[in-house]
């Protein structure tokens, strides 16, 4: 058998031993967390692959999750200000969980005058479809102290859990050889995971190389605030809205909103910000809070997040920001790809190496993603005058090549992550529709590219055409059936 031990009761804590128990049959988990502080408490939006960790890992079908757990359906986000006075979508796919999207879907939509981005499917922002949700990728809104306890819950036969502050992190040639539990004692384990959040508890203690970004990504502070409502609709999308100093995030629930101010201290003083966060949430909201948390990270990465027998998952692994709400996407990827490259948890440096190349990537391209946002060319303040003084070399290629060409993405891109791109490239109107003409006439394949991109056009027709029920009210029935 095969001793696990995570420190950590937080998001990345409780899905990675929801993981571990499911995935690996010689394993034994135990999970050591600090009881009076459970979690960062925000990180409340995911992607579309949530469905499969609910399909694949819980068993459960996506329609019990949202009987149980309070959530409600994420159809993308609606971004409000990037651009002066303007908005845009970022749409996910609502299919079924047999469609596959091609390199070339957005072409045709792109080339049509109709195109309204992520918004392409469905005009009101308060509905959903009306479609058995067990058999679709749907990304969902999910309230983190909801969540826990249901897995909590879920994972109380096969997980020890142990409320303990780990204190001391006994470290032998860039392995751990032990930890100290303030009541515990000394804890030895085959593996360590590290999901103890922005402390780092274990990691840090080891030598691997971190990527620092806080230079590219400025926005390292965040005051988080929640508050119970009773609105008529309730929306299928996050807001995120641009401010003149960083944006604010408005995510939806059947009664309540999790809201966020998100700002650089480079450039804001934490007084500043309360201030205009209050200012915002009285006049949207008839809010008037009493702001006393916020939340402090430096951007960036561990290039080597699996050191010898420490894996670190979720915020220790590293935190950019939470743009696109990307970090429970992240959780499940280095998962995934800790199973795919290791089926018997040896922990040989093979498979360190090339769990380190997959989830490299996987945060190279979430750099890239992110940074893409800030390409406004906005210098209405120091803020912004920062952002667009100092793009990614990535994103000043990109930006080139949009001018002059279409992007079809990279080799082993999905097509959802390239769909991503483009979007939001489009929304913040980079790209060029005669350049793309052009690129497709000087094509020998332009023909079929163009047939390629009609499958894409399908899946919005297709999309139109489901019956689009409020979403207020669907939330509303599945609790009452439960
Ligand atoms: C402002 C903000 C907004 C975000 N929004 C999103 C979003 O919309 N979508 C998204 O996917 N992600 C988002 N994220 C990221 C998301 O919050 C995290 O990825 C997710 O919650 C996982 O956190 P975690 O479990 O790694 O850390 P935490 O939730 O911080 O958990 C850390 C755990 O470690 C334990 N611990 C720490 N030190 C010790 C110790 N010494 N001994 C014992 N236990 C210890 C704590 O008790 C806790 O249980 C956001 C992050 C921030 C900062």
């Amino acid at each position: 058998m095969t001793k696990i031990v995570i420190v950590g009761a937080g998001t990345a804590g409780l899905i990675s031993a929801a993981y571990f128990t499911n995935t690996f049959q010689n394993a034994s988990v135990e999970l050591y967390y600090n009881g009076k502080n459970r979690s960062i408490g925000v990180g409340e939006g995911t992607a579309d692959g949530f469905s499969n960790f609910l399909t694949n890992v819980l068993n459960i079908p996506a329609s019990e999750f949202l009987k149980h757990v309070e959530s409600s359906v994420k159809l993308g986000i609606n971004f409000k200000d990037w651009l002066p006075n303007s908005e845009y979508y970022h749409g996910f796919e609502v299919t079924d969980k047999t469609f596959d999207m091609n390199n070339y879907s957005s072409l045709i939509e792109i080339l049509s005058d109709n195109y309204k981005g992520g918004k392409n499917f469905n005009d009101a922002t308060n509905t959903i479809p009306d479609i058995p949700f067990d058999d679709y990728r749907i990304a969902y809104h999910i309230d983190t102290k909801s969540f826990s306890d249901y897995l909590f819950k879920l994972l109380e036969t096969k997980v020890k859990f142990v409320q303990d502050i780990i204190t001391d992190v006994n470290v032998e040639n860039n392995n751990i050889k032990s930890i100290k539990g303030r009541k515990s004692g000394i804890i030895t384990a085959d593996l360590f995971v590290d999901c103890s959040g922005l402390n780092k508890r274990l990691i840090k203690h080891l030598d691997a190389k971190w990527e620092d970004l806080s230079d590219t990504f400025i926005i390292n502070s965040a005051i988080p605030y929640q508050f119970n409502h009773n609105y008529d609709e309730i929306p299928s999308y996050t807001l995120s809205q641009a401010t003149q100093d960083g944006w604010i995030w408005q995510i939806p629930f059947a009664e309540r909103y999790g809201t966020g101010y998100l700002y650089s201290d480079k450039f804001t003083m934490e007084h500043d910000a309360k201030y205009r966060f209050c200012d915002w949430l009285d006049n949207k909201h008839d809010e008037d809070p009493t702001l006393n948390n916020t939340i402090k990270w430096d951007a960036g990465y561990y290039k080597e997040s699996w050191v010898g027998n420490c894996l670190s998952i979720g915020l220790s692994s590293g935190f950019i920001e939470p743009m696109e709400a990307t970090n429970i996407s992240m959780i499940l990827s280095q998962l995934e790809a800790f199973y795919e490259v290791n089926y018997t948890l040896s922990g040989i440096s093979y498979n360190r190496d090339s769990y380190n190349k997959i989830v490299n990537d996987a945060q190279e391209l979430m750099t890239e993603v992110i940074s893409l946002h800030y390409c406004t060319n906005r210098t209405d303040s120091d803020f912004w005058r920062y952002m667009t003084n100092n793009k990614t070399d990535w994103v000043l290629s990109f930006e080139e090549k949009l001018k002059e060409e279409y992007y079809m993405g990279v080799e082993g891109m999905y097509a959802e992550d390239l769909d991503d791109l483009l979007q939001i490239a489009m929304g913040l109107n980079m790209i060029n529709k005669d350049a793309i003409i052009k690129c497709i006439t000087l094509r020998n394949d332009g023909k079929h590219l163009m047939e390629q991109s009609k499958e894409h056009s399908n899946y919005f027709t297709k999309c139109k055409e489901y019956n689009w029920v409020s979403h207020k009210h669907v939330l509303k029935t599945l609790r009452e059936v439960s």
